[in-house]
């Protein structure tokens, strides 16, 4: 998978929907509590590459640990959709769950070693 492209997604009953621009060039393989309870990998966007196009009031969040990254599950599936984080310089970050991209394989995706269960 080269280039970027624009692709669509949503959670696993249909409610929450969005549309973001993204390579996969970089998806993560965490090892950290979240990630691997859930199986979650998530890939980076800046927010101006990631829209919501349904379903904000479906949206519930989840804090844990240092409280900084704002997960957001659908309230009715379940399903974490992406978070709402900040990187080291303080802009805003989307880390999108790329399971929840539409038609993704994820065996078909180049995972990136994350040790985020030492950090
Ligand atoms: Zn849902």
């Amino acid at each position: 998978m080269t280039g970027r492209r624009v692709m669509t997604g949503g959670c696993h009953c249909g409610q929450v929907r969005f549309e973001c621009t993204s390579d996969l060039a970089m998806v993560t393989a965490c090892n950290c509590s979240i990630c691997t309870k859930k199986g979650l990998h998530f890939t980076f966007l800046p927010p101006n590459s990631f829209q919501l196009r349904a379903g904000a009031e479906s949206l519930k969040s989840y804090l844990f640990n240092t409280r900084t990254i704002n997960h957001q599950l659908c309230g009715e599936c379940g399903v974490d959709v992406f978070a709402r984080g900040s990187r080291g310089d303080g802009s805003e970050v989307i880390a999108l769950n790329v399971a929840c991209i539409d038609g993704i394989d994820l065996a078909q995706l180049t995972m990136t070693p994350v040790d985020g269960r030492n950090r």
